[in-house]
């Protein structure tokens, strides 16, 4: 046995194909093999997940995960049992029969890991077959369910601390959140009564993000957006737009003026979303323009840019829809257009969210005005003055240390391109284009037969790659979803985009070449290891 880190990254690099720890994940993995509870406050995308799934691997017994997103389970368990640990989730999708059977094999060290929803902690079936296994790790993912100062707040999850407290022998537990406003953070450690937490908060800072704030009329902002994305052509994107009908409309705009766009609210039937969302996935789609109901769980990497048409309700949901751009570490750029208007229309979804369920009614006052807070927080980062990196790092209580006053990179430190179109009311995308030397409308539209906007995209994000490594990265990316159509699975769970472009840089001709590749463990390299080398190096 070597020391517990390394036992840790061997897991990292068999299971999940990683050679390194992300900044943060060792901490809160050392600390949690340590037997010390842990309090990880990482952005979407950081790798919260591998904080518990390594030491799930490692603890023996069974580690348990409570998450709030039952509707995610299933894929989080695929994809775990595509790279090799045995997880497995117990809710209300299980049919009842089913539900002995799966806690009895978990009872008899079928699963490394289980997920469940915080309503089970009180089910009487789980909590006795809980007090008579082995528990070594309690994970609480989406930790700021716990506050009513989150955005999301989950009464059930007030009666985690409860159930830790009636196991006979009381696990490591480690709470995880992208939320980290000091009250949360408050809450989460007192409400889950954790024990002298680690307390690592990280990842915030994604310089490779460009960050702008336009000020715009509706009607401005459609324009606004179709010059911006007749100028990303063969990139792709996401638009958020605050109503289902906002995201048609604004859907249609784009696929009038002949740009791949889909579609994505939670009115569409599940197969039609599920439809958008593949193709998006596969880049046959390259604007998905969506409500908040689209992103959870997508880690698709090369997203180039993220366009919010309206304000979101708090910088956190604003931070996590704007992070799903350039998750490959390219540069990729986040707008938020907003007007006035904006702001009435957010006070009025305020003041309609109803209160959760089993909410005491009192609660309501005091609900309203962290909803209040949070919008007042969202409304100071698209008026700011300030540099919006600095300004998003503070509120996420991260250390400003090393982040020079003027990043050069927001559309406050003078990010060029953006301040121009940053001007109240005076944008005309067409003046942009001549007052930036680019294409004017017209010959921009007559350019537009490359091949990047005939169908297939193929974005490339450093603009260095060569025509050969685009076309064994697209070779790559066909048998990668050919692969997971006739598994069942979605593409990303083969290999996600990253992983395509490491093996393009690294041309791997053998197994133990292919296992050098990140996001390759030792599964993925028995499951799909062949194929892949006979794609990069046909016979
Ligand atoms: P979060 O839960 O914080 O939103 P995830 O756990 O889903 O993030 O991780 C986001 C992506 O980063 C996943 O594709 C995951 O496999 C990848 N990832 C996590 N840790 C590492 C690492 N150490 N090296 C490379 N990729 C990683």
């Amino acid at each position: 046995m070597g020391l517990p880190l390394d036992d840790a990254r061997a897991v990292l690099k068999d299971r999940f194909g990683y050679d390194d720890f992300r900044p943060g994940q060792e901490h809160v993995i050392e600390a949690i093999l340590r037997g010390q509870d842990a309090l990880a406050i990482m952005p979407t995308g950081a790798g919260k997940s591998v904080c518990y799934q390594v030491p799930a691997v490692l603890m023996g017994g069974l580690t348990i995960v409570v998450s709030p997103l039952i509707s995610l389970m299933d894929d989080q368990v695929r994809s775990l049992r595509e790279v090799g640990i045995r997880g497995s989730y117990f809710n209300s999708t299980l049919k009842p029969r089913v539900r002995p059977e799966v806690l009895r094999r978990a009872a008899a060290g079928r699963y490394d890991l289980m997920y469940v929803a915080p309503e089970r902690l009180t089910d009487p079936m789980f909590r006795e077959f809980a007090a008579g296994i082995h528990i070594p790790l309690f994970a609480v993912d989406e930790a700021h369910c716990v506050s009513q100062w989150g955005q999301d707040f989950r009464p059930a999850y007030r009666q985690i601390a409860s159930f830790v407290d009636f196991l006979p022998k009381r696990p490591v537990v480690a709470a995880l959140t992208a939320t980290a406003t000091n009250r949360v953070r408050r809450d989460v450690e007192e409400f889950l009564a954790l024990r002298n937490p680690l307390v690592q908060i990280s990842g915030f800072d994604r310089p490779n993000l460009r960050l702008a704030t336009h000020k715009l009329t509706p009607a401005q902002r459609k324009k606004w957006l179709v010059s911006y994305v007749r100028r990303h052509a063969g990139e792709s994107g996401i638009v958020y737009a605050m109503t289902r009908k906002r995201v048609e409309e604004l859907c249609d705009t784009l696929l009038d003026e002949g740009y791949a766009a889909a579609c994505y609210h939670g009115g569409m039937p599940n197969d039609q979303r599920a439809d958008a969302q593949a193709r998006f996935a596969t880049d046959d789609v390259q604007v998905m323009v969506a409500t908040n109901a689209f992103g959870m769980g997508i880690d698709k990497s090369n997203v180039r840019y993220v366009v919010n048409d309206g304000l979101p309700l708090s910088l956190e949901e604003y931070y996590q829809e704007a992070g799903r751009a350039g998750r490959d570490g390219e540069p990729a750029e986040c707008h938020l257009l907003w007007s006035q208007g904006d702001i009435r229309t957010a006070h009025f979804l305020i003041e309609r969210n109803e209160l959760p369920a089993d909410a005491d009614p009192s609660a309501h006052d005091q609900l309203l005005e962290s909803r209040n807070r949070l919008l007042g927080d969202m409304i100071g980062y698209a008026m700011s003055s300030y540099c919006l990196r600095r300004r998003i790092l503070r509120h996420f209580g991260q250390s400003l240390v090393g982040v020079p006053e003027n990043c050069e990179t927001c559309s406050v430190c003078g990010w060029e391109e953006e301040r121009k179109a940053n001007v109240v009311g005076s944008f005309d995308p067409d003046e942009e284009y001549a007052a930036h030397g680019r294409m004017s409308r017209k010959t921009s539209r007559l350019t537009q037969g490359s091949p990047d906007t005939a169908g297939q995209k193929t974005a490339v994000p450093s603009g260095e790659a060569s025509l050969a490594d685009e076309e064994l990265f697209a070779r790559l990316r066909s048998l990668r979803k050919r692969l997971a159509q006739e598994r069942g699975l979605p593409a990303y769970m083969v290999f996600s985009d990253a992983t395509l472009r490491s093996m393009v840089r690294l041309r791997p001709r053998t197994k133990d070449q292919m296992l050098e590749v990140s996001g390759v463990g030792a599964k993925k390299l028995e499951t799909y290891g062949e194929e892949f080398l006979h794609e990069i190096w046909p016979e």
